[in-house]
């Protein structure tokens, strides 16, 4: 039996990693949730699961949380909760499915509790994945991908020399708008753009599946966690998404990961990992499947990815700085104070602005972080 940390569990993947542990009772157990601030569903899912442990971050929402959990539930409230929560000792694997920033320090603090991570989180590696990595090495933890590709390169690298790889081809479904001329880009609403074709998924994520920065994203998350240099990562537009990723080594041959559009399958091998269990999330049918298309991306409609192969080359603080602005435009695109395509014109003049610094410490990362979120929102209000 596993006792299983899901922090972040009221959104998209904490939701779908419970219907997971629901399938396999016997063999995980949820011991503690986490939520910003819906109560009302992390409640419902206490009910459920009756976790000893549930941490609820914004603080705001103290004082009710204390009615609707049961007495001898532990109620964490706060960052301070979230990082003491992920440290308690009854924890074997910790999901990290808080979007953005916000799960740089529970991550790290999970690390050096000696926990195994099982990381649907990509922005905290994005920031900071040196350091993480580092930490991850010196503690011997286990760091098991649930992002779809990097899930799909963990098992095509699996039990093979990495010293041999050419290359890795990261795909991407190229998302709702892969055929939008570039003047259409400019007059997108936020309703077309939370329609992605192939996953449902939390708001952020979905933005960055739009404008593809979240392959960018993902560029780097592959970098650190496979410790491979960003120029051997290609981004491949393979609308089907069926194929999540695949690697090619310097023999000639590839090895593709292939299985169902469902995140529920790359969660499940996380928790069950080395193992593999039977499931009823659906398989490829490949009597059904007429055919499997790819392209290469088109930088000039989708220019956030190359502002993801400057911070990958660059490294130091700008990964950290690029991803920052990229938070705070997306949240104000949301918002419906800026273009879909000003996305890309916030984080390109943040970057620009923004001084390096070599080898960061902890200190500077949330430092660069914090300047690149205030430097990207005055850029919006100096725009709007
Ligand atoms: P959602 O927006 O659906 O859920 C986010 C979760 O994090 C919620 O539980 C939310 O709580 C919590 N949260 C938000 N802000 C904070 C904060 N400041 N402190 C603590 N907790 C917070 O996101 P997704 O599930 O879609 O994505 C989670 C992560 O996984 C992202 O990094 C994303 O890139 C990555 N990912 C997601 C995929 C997907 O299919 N959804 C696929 C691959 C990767 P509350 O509900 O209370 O707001
Ligand atoms: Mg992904």
């Amino acid at each position: 039996m596993k006792n299983i940390a899901i922090i972040g569990s009221t959104g998209s993947i904490g939701r779908n990693a419970l219907e997971v542990i629901e399938d396999n009772k016997k063999r995980f157990r949820v011991v503690a949730l986490s939520a910003n601030s819906n109560i009302e569903l992390l409640s419902a899912q206490a009910r459920r699961f009756c976790p000893p442990m549930v941490c609820v971050t914004d603080i705001s929402c103290g004082a009710k949380c204390r009615q609707m959990f049961k007495k001898h539930t532990k109620i964490f409230l706060g960052q301070e909760g979230l990082e003491a929560m992920v440290a308690d000792s009854s924890i074997d694997k910790v999901l990290l499915a808080v979007s953005g920033t916000a799960a740089l320090v529970p991550f790290l603090h999970a690390l050096d509790a000696g926990k195994e991570i099982a990381l649907a989180n990509k922005e905290a590696l994005v920031m900071a994945g040196s350091l993480i990595m580092r930490k991850a090495k010196a503690r011997k933890a286990t760091i098991i991908p649930v992002d779809s590709e990097q899930s799909a390169i963990w098992q095509c690298l699996d039990g093979n020399d990495k010293e041999k790889l050419k290359q890795i081809y990261l795909t991407a479904s190229g998302g709702p708008f892969l055929k939008f001329r570039k003047n259409q880009l400019a007059r997108i609403t936020v309703a077309q753009t939370l329609q992605h074709p192939r996953w449902k998924m939390g708001k952020k994520v979905t933005v960055d599946s739009a404008t593809l920065m979240n392959k960018g994203l993902e560029v780097l998350e592959a970098m650190y966690l496979f410790g491979v240099g960003a120029e051997k990562i290609k981004i491949l537009i393979h609308p089907e998404a069926i194929i999540h990723s695949m690697v090619e080594f310097v023999d000639g041959i590839t090895i593709a990961q292939l299985s169902a559009t469902d995140m529920r399958i790359p969660i499940q091998y996380a928790f069950s990992y080395p193992e593999r269990l039977a499931n009823r999330f659906g398989c490829v049918d490949f009597y059904a499947i007429k055919s499997l298309n790819f392209e290469k991306p088109d930088t000039k409609r989708f220019p956030c990815i190359n502002l993801a192969y400057r911070a990958a080359s660059e490294e130091g603080t700008l990964p950290c700085v690029m991803n920052a602005a990229n938070e705070v435009s997306v949240e104000a695109f949301l918002r419906g104070e800026i273009a879909f395509t000003s996305i890309y014109k916030v984080i390109d003049k943040v970057m620009d602005n923004h001084r390096i610094t070599r080898r960061p410490s902890l200190g500077d990362i949330i430092e660069s972080d914090a300047w690149a979120k205030r430097r990207a929102r005055l850029l919006i209000q100096r725009a709007r």
